[in-house]
């Protein structure tokens, strides 16, 4: 079920387990900033999810709230895995869904990363 973004963050979203240690993930980059891991349900060969260490339900809460440090770590971190997957050259699309129109079902703040094939034309359905 989509989130509603404008609720306060969630402790016991999955993420929030997953950052935790509750839950396994399967893991491609870590550091100070962000958590990368292969999502559950890929819709692409590369679906990897960036997510922030930081308590975030959304784009729209990380954006106005967030330190420099953090937006700085986060944005960078989602460079970093794109480039050490080897998706700059062949390219590569990353999402952020916010809320119920834009599908959030997840209300911890994630940055989709697709890659691996020619995505198309961006919005379906
Ligand atoms: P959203 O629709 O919130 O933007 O995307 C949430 C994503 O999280 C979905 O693509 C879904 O497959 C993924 N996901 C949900 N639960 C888990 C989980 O426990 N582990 C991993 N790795 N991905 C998950």
């Amino acid at each position: 079920m989509a989130v509603d973004a404008t609720l306060p963050y969630d402790p016991g979203n999955i993420f929030a387990k997953i950052l935790r240690g509750e839950i396994p993930c399967n893991r491609v980059y870590e550091d100070e900033h962000a958590l990368a891991f292969h999502d559950i349900a890929p819709q692409a060969p590369v679906h990897v999810l960036v997510i922030p260490k930081g308590q975030w339900v959304s784009w729209d809460d990380f954006s106005a709230g967030a330190s420099e440090a953090e937006i700085a770590g986060f944005v960078r971190a989602v460079g970093t895995v794109a480039r050490q997957l080897g998706l700059v050259e062949p390219g590569y699309r990353l999402l952020a869904n916010v809320g119920a129109s834009g599908g959030q079902e997840v209300p911890h703040l994630h940055v989709h990363l697709f890659g691996g094939k020619p995505l198309g034309r961006m919005i379906a359905g």
